[in-house]
């Protein structure tokens, strides 16, 4: 590993609505911050080609050019973006202290405060019909994506609370929602199975998966298959809604931040402070419960002016004992 040092007062890990949103507010406030955008710059939106549910967007608004507007309203106030992934931490248990941050394996930034933006990512089924349509009726999110079904018959895969939701969710806006479920029951709880049963539109098809999603451009069927009997049957669609549970992107604090079972950080409650001093969350990284661009970007602000008070507390501090 090469010797290069680089002291900062905020660091930004991703570069999604979170990190830009907490990039536009440090940098306002003068932190000077230092973004990296990861693996997938501009963050999960950049694969969706509409959003039409983030405040100020009357005609809606393709992901990758709201994500590149964010990246230009953070760069107008100093925001210094970099490509880049980071691969390591050793964050420090005093307030005060110093972070130390490796990006790409090769080089550490020791940062005042980090700010966590790393977002999570959404599981798929991986297979090659399903992966190629992708932004063509293969969805992830119902809520984001749901009401562009309106009307109109649609698939869930999962049997989880969350797969028991967006079916319901899904109910009210589209014609036909047919639930895939890979085991003889529901995972979700005895609440969430009650309302899936109680709305009429939901067909639910036990000890089922997909087999493959028919299409070309868009999704138009589905062919389905029995696992217990190989019995195979297709349907037409025209949406597929892949909830079968996320993945948040925090393999590297593990063992240094508070994290659920699952992965997502640990913030105390109405703020982003982490476990450590000085080290916030944003986003869907500490989100499992509402994961969208707008609650991203609102917990991307709280960072900011979290890290803020942080660092003018630690100041002050610093003054008193010189
Ligand atoms: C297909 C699809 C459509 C969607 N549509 C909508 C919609 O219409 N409306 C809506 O509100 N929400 C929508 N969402 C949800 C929305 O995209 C997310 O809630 C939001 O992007 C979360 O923002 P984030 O900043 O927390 O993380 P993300 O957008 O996931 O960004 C994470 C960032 O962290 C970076 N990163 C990860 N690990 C590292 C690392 N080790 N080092 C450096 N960087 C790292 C990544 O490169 C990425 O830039 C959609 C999601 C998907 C998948």
């Amino acid at each position: 590993m090469s010797e290069q040092l680089e002291r900062v007062k905020t660091l930004i890990v991703g570069s999604g609505p979170a990190g830009y949103t907490a990039a536009i507010y440090a940098a306002r406030a003068d932190l000077k911050p230092v973004l990296y955008t990861g693996m997938e710059p501009g963050g999960q939106l950049t694969t969706t080609t509409e959003v039409d549910n983030f405040p100020g967007y009357p005609e809606g608004i393709d992901g990758p050019t709201m994500m590149m507007q964010l990246q230009q309203q953070a760069e107008r106030f100093g925001t210094e973006v970099r490509i880049g992934m980071i691969t390591a931490v050793d964050l420090s248990d005093e307030v005060g202290g110093i972070h130390k941050v490796t990006v790409d394996d090769s080089k550490i930034v020791e940062a005042e405060t980090v700010i966590i933006s790393t977002g999570a990512s959404a599981k798929y089924l991986n297979i090659p019909s399903e992966q190629r349509l992708r932004g063509g009726g293969v969805s992830a999110c119902a809520v984001c994506d749901g009401f562009f079904y309106k009307g109109q018959e649609v698939a869930i895969v999962g049997g989880g609370d969350t797969a028991a939701e967006e079916a319901s969710y899904l109910a009210n806006i589209c014609k036909k929602v047919t639930m895939l479920i890979r085991k003889d029951e529901m995972r979700a709880s005895k609440a969430m199975q009650h309302r899936v049963n109680s709305l009429e539109n939901i067909e639910v098809r036990y000890n089922t998966e997909v087999d493959e999603v028919i299409g070309d451009q868009v999704v138009e069927g589905l062919r389905m298959v029995n696992n217990q009997t190989g019995e195979k049957e297709e349907i037409a669609i025209t949406g597929l809604f892949i909830a079968i549970g996320h993945k948040p992107n925090t393999d590297i604090f593990k063992g240094q931040l508070e994290m659920d079972e699952t992965g997502y950080l640990i913030t105390q409650p109405k703020s982003t402070k982490t476990s450590k001093p000085g080290v916030f969350a944003s986003g869907d990284a500490q989100d499992k419960i509402y994961r969208q661009a707008i609650t991203a970007a609102g917990t991307g602000c709280m960072a900011a002016l979290d890290a803020e008070r942080y660092l003018a507390t630690v100041e002050s501090k610093e003054t008193l004992v010189s």
